[in-house]
């Protein structure tokens, strides 16, 4: 431990597990008090002292702005919610589409919206939106809506970043590549043969492995401490190789 984010409080959501989760333990182990928020309390019961946790539901805006009013002034907001659909645009029913919006784009949306107007009276901020390779940097076969929000939360990005810098805000995005979280597994054992599954998320990375939620979270942590002090609007690849 470190403390390098001593002084902060961070909130994140979808903190209940992968990349979310990782990255509140890794927010509380350098200091910051972190307000851990998802929908699933049933996996938010063992993180360590420093970490409040809450039901958030970023789908839903009565929720975030009840949220903004009772936690009032932040230094750091990482969105990490975000849901996953496999299919191509004919694959891609008006309900598949809406819901992939609602949840990957207007998800963060809502939640800069409620929480940006305390950290620019505050002085500043960091927020760090989780967004992905696919679309962003490559198209990926089979991720149609996926990578289509997910190349507008980048867009989001640079956009919040182009108004605020003035500010002290600061907001990037972090893009993976395959991450080993429970949701890839579920995505995996859907397939009617899930070892050849893994075996193909794998062969996506030439490192040849998925990566860590750990890993993801090192860069959170940049993002979210002053060592990024001169670093806005960019998106941060990680992702063994993928998009070389
Ligand atoms: P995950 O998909 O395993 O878990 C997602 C979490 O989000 C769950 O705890 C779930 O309860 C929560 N959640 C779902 N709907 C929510 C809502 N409406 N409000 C609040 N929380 C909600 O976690 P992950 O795989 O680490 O994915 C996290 C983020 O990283 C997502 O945005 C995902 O798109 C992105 N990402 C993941 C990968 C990967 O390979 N795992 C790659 C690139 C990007």
């Amino acid at each position: 431990m470190t403390n390098r984010l001593a002084g902060k409080t961070a909130l994140v959501t979808a903190a209940a597990q992968g990349i979310g989760r990782a990255s509140a333990l890794r927010f509380a182990a350098e200091g910051a008090r972190v307000i851990a928020t998802d929908i699933n309390m049933a996996k938010m019961g063992d993180f360590p002292a420093g970490v409040t946790t809450r039901r958030l539901d970023v789908m839903d805006a009565e929720d975030i702005k009840k949220a903004a009013a009772e936690i009032g002034k932040i230094d750091v907001l990482l969105n990490c919610a975000g849901v996953v659909h496999a299919g191509t645009i004919l694959e891609c029913s008006e309900e598949d589409f809406d819901f992939a919006v609602t949840l990957n784009m207007r998800g963060a949306y809502r939640m800069i919206r409620a929480f940006l107007p305390a950290m620019v009276a505050n002085g500043g901020g960091s927020i760090i939106n989780i967004a992905s390779v696919a679309s962003t940097i490559k198209g990926v076969p089979n991720r149609f809506i996926y990578g289509t929000t997910k190349a507008g939360l980048m867009g989001l990005t640079k956009a919040v970043a182009a108004d605020f810098v003035g500010q002290g805000i600061r907001c990037n995005a972090v893009c993976p590549g395959t991450v080993q979280t429970p949701s890839l597994d579920d995505r995996i054992n859907a397939n009617p043969d899930a070892q050849a599954a893994r075996k193909a998320f794998i062969a996506r990375q030439p490192m040849g492995r998925l990566g860590r939620p750990e890993e993801i979270a090192d860069m959170c942590l940049y993002l979210a401490s002053d060592e990024s002090a001169f670093v806005s609007g960019t998106e941060f690849v990680i992702d063994g190789g993928m998009t070389i």
